[in-house]
């Protein structure tokens, strides 16, 4: 993204100089490109949780007010714009067919983890993750990385809840008899079931769930964790120099979301109980007490990598640098891994059939 297409908007300009100001993730601070004016910004963390019951009648109307939702035509990602802001760069792609959509900026974010990792370092971080790949050609992990990173943040939802769940289930243990007689003797495994039924309580903090819909859920568990717990108080002058995705999931229905993350792990939680082998089956009903919200921006950088006409999307996350993405394979290598996948089953049956 070039530097004067960002910002332009009242806030971040420079106090000094006039010049548009950023978000310098190494320092934590707003910066002035030109003039080196530097302003430090609130690590505040006030901890606040909102009661979901409220959630759909708690609407800032300034935050509505001044912002506005530009929709790309080049890749559907739905950004919120402060409408002063002159940005007419989509921060997901890169291109200008931006457009205007009829439709409101919607509840204004309480908390966001401010970028720690750098575009640099972003696009370092992607280097690794190509050294660690196996079908990634040595060609291409030698390559320096300089292709177009964006940052952005990616709207995110956080459930707290009390959990009550009532179950019960059939599960089985393996035992062995030995059966038969003379030549015919030998060993059988069989299942004893059991019956089990009981109540638990589990209290679940911060179950993140994704609210956009420019990274898909598989990318975000990729990407995650995310300390959503130590994220600021949501602060304007964090977006500045970043692009800021739109959420398409409302928090009412995020918490669906949220009950999906929750319910397996309620199942693990009964299930760690019990001494078995087998799971029949195992019906649990859960109750949810005390659901709290927050609604908190996650800073990931979207990198596109061209190699030979091709390119690979790449995603940073922009607090821990953890990397998930695409990238160019060899089709040698991928041979060769399967040639010497069959050697190895090959002689592992010829050895079988020998040493009869
Ligand atoms: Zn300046
Ligand atoms: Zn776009």
């Amino acid at each position: 993204m070039a530097e004067e297409e960002r910002v332009a908007h009242e806030e971040y300009k420079c106090p000094s100089c006039g010049a548009p100001m950023h978000f310098d993730p190494a320092s934590h601070s707003l910066k002035c490109d030109y003039c080196d004016t530097v302003i430090k910004l609130n690590d505040e963390n006030s901890g606040q949780e909102f009661s979901l019951d409220d959630a759909e009648t708690e609407v800032d109307l300034s935050w509505q007010q001044e912002n506005h939702v530009l929709r790309c035509s080049a890749c559907g990602a739905e950004n919120v714009v402060n409408k002063k802001e002159m940005s007419l760069v989509c921060p997901f792609c890169g291109s200008t067919q931006v457009v205007e959509v009829n439709e409101l900026a919607g509840k204004k974010p309480n908390r966001i983890i401010p970028f720690n990792i750098t575009e640099e370092a972003a696009r370092a971080c992607y280097q690794r993750f190509l050294k660690k790949k196996l079908f990634c050609p040595s060609s291409v992990k030698k390559l320096n990385i300089e292709c177009q990173v964006n940052g952005v943040y990616i709207p995110s939802w956080t459930y707290d809840a009390d959990t009550y769940s009532s179950y019960h289930g059939r599960l089985g243990e393996h035992y062995t008899v030995t059966v038969g007689s003379g030549k015919d003797r030998r060993t059988e495994v069989r299942t004893r079931y059991f019956t089990i039924s009981g109540r638990i309580q589990v209290f679940f903090d911060d179950v993140l769930v994704n609210a956009g819909s420019s990274i898909n859920n598989k990318e975000l568990e990729k990407l995650e964790p995310y300390d959503t717990n130590n994220s600021n108080d949501f602060n304007e002058s964090f977006l500045a120099g970043f692009g800021s995705e739109h959420y398409s999931l409302t928090v009412k229905n995020g918490f669906n979301r949220a009950k999906e993350i929750m319910a397996p792990q309620i199942k693990r939680r009964i299930l760690d109980q019990y001494t078995y082998d087998v799971v029949d089956y195992l019906n649990v009903k859960t109750q949810y007490d005390n659901v709290t919200y927050k609604y908190v921006l996650l800073p990931v950088w979207i990198g596109n990598f061209k190699i030979k006409e091709k390119s690979y999307r790449f995603l940073v996350n922009g607090e821990n640098g953890k990397t998930t993405g695409k990238y160019p394979m060899s089709a040698l290598r991928i041979s060769l891994f399967t040639l010497f996948i069959i050697a190895v089953v090959v002689g592992i049956i010829l050895y079988f059939v020998l040493s009869e």
